[in-house]
């Protein structure tokens, strides 16, 4: 079924890098045979699901969407994929993204734009857009994807589906090509909260391949799915709510926080501050992280290698020029200049220390309140081709997303309503280190 979808919707939408028809296949009537004898009982056991085009899959082109990944079949499986795997879910595909997940629209990628399945007019967010869109199209049942500064939740919230960002250090980012590795953690993208926390679940360990990674007790998360707000308490941000929020976005928002109110939830307004130094500080460290880890992308060991080039510095130069788009270009300067001698202390390292006062901002909030509520991001999807024009403007999208990767957050995105031209508007619910559960409870008393 989940096949048939794609053929008949792939050509409208474009979620999709690789769909891998074949290998699902396969493994559909591999898992069918398990689940015949009993040996996968658990709630994946057959289920489809599209894995964003970052993450390596075995034996599975894996792109990133760049060029300089055209041709990369990976000879690992990342860990989350992994878990997945091992619970019987079946991969159909490779979801598109921007390229090395940089952008919030899906227009960077080098194999095409994916388009809002809500309005194909429109795009459906990014980076993990292809993730989304697929979900939302009913592509397939649930989605990973990946969130290094809102890339889950803002393309959750243009497209009508839910999304997590775990805590960082809950899902392992062994095997997830990396863009700021400080800020990167995978999640679930679904249908409703009650997907995302059993996929959740099923993608948590702790794993020794990736240094960051968390031992965790509490990961029991769908056992959070309870109807139950009553004396919760909620900080909305004032500070989320100033200029530059779509009047409809703040509205639907709101009446989201009385909803709670109304089950009993303690819902307050409080001054989170520093909200205007969160996208500075983000772009110096994710473009600082970044340039370091693209550095392996040089035409040697993997990917896209220019055809004619005088000696290695030449061919370095090359491969890299022809193989990054713009995008990624922008960002790998960005990133070398900030990190260079001379100007790593006025930048990089100042950003470090807006990073750890953001940290400290959300640490006096979580001594007040069990969690924050406020949009995922403040409009909904902008036409196909608007952002690409401006990106000061589309970095200036990420707003109320970026904070919480720079603390390490959980980060929860929901819909909440739609806009007067019918588009999906997302609600967000921010929790203490370690708190999914919280979010996931308030989340479900909308479903
Ligand atoms: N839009 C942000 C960026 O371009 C976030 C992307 C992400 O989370 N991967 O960096």
């Amino acid at each position: 079924e989940a096949l048939d979808a794609v053929r008949a919707k792939e050509e409208q939408v474009h979620s999709f890098v690789t769909v891998d028809e074949e290998g699902a296949l396969a493994r559909a009537k591999e898992v069918q045979a398990q689940i015949d004898a009993g040996e996968l009982t658990g709630p994946l056991a057959g289920v489809p699901v599209a894995i964003k085009d970052n993450m390596c899959t075995e034996g599975l082109l894996t792109t990133c969407s760049s060029k300089i990944l055209y041709n990369f079949i990976p000879t690992y499986t990342a860990e989350a994929v992994k878990k997945l795997e091992e619970a019987g879910a079946v991969i159909i595909g490779k979801t598109n993204m921007d390229e090395f997940a940089m952008g919030s629209t899906t227009e960077t990628s080098a194999y095409g734009e994916t388009k809002n399945p809500w309005n194909t007019a429109h795009v459906p967010g990014g980076s993990s857009g292809g993730s989304c869109a697929a979900v939302a199209a009913e592509e397939c049942s649930f989605a990973l994807g990946s969130d290094t500064g809102g890339s889950i939740r803002q393309p959750s919230s243009f497209c009508g589906v839910t999304g997590i960002k775990p805590t960082y250090g809950t899902v392992s980012r062994y095997g997830l090509i990396a863009y700021g590795s400080s800020l990167d953690q995978i999640g679930p993208v679904a249908k409703d909260v009650t997907d995302c926390a059993t996929i959740l679940e099923a993608i948590t360990s702790y794993d020794k391949k990736d240094s960051t990674s968390v031992k965790r007790e509490d990961t029991d998360f769908t056992s959070a799915l309870v109807d139950d707000v009553k004396g919760m308490r909620i900080g909305i941000p004032k500070d989320y709510f100033g200029e530059g929020l779509n009047p409809e976005v703040k509205e639907a928002v709101l009446a989201a926080a009385k909803v709670l109110e109304e089950k009993g939830a303690i819902v307050e307004e409080f001054d989170l501050g520093l909200v205007k130094y969160a996208i500075p500080a983000y772009y110096v460290i994710a473009c600082a992280e970044a340039s370091s880890n693209l550095a392996r992308f040089d035409g040697v060991k993997y990917g896209y290698r220019t055809k004619e080039y005088e000696g290695l510095h030449n061919m370095y130069k090359k491969s890299r020029s022809e193989g990054f788009g713009p995008e990624v270009k922008r960002r790998i300067m960005l990133g070398s200049f900030v990190l260079s001698s001379g100007y790593y202390d006025a930048y990089y390292l100042k950003a470090l220390r807006v990073k750890a006062l953001i940290k400290k901002a959300f640490d006096d909030a979580f001594a007040k309140y069990d969690m924050i509520l406020g949009p995922a991001a403040p409009t909904t999807a902008p036409k196909l081709g608007e952002s690409l024009q401006d990106p000061i403007s589309m970095y200036l999208g990420d707003i109320y997303t970026i904070s919480v990767n720079l603390a390490g957050l959980p980060g929860i995105s929901l819909p909440c309503g739609t806009d007067r031209q019918g588009l999906p508007i997302g609600l967000q619910l921010i929790g203490d280190c370690f708190q999914e559960k919280k979010i996931i409870q308030a989340a479900y008393s909308f479903e």
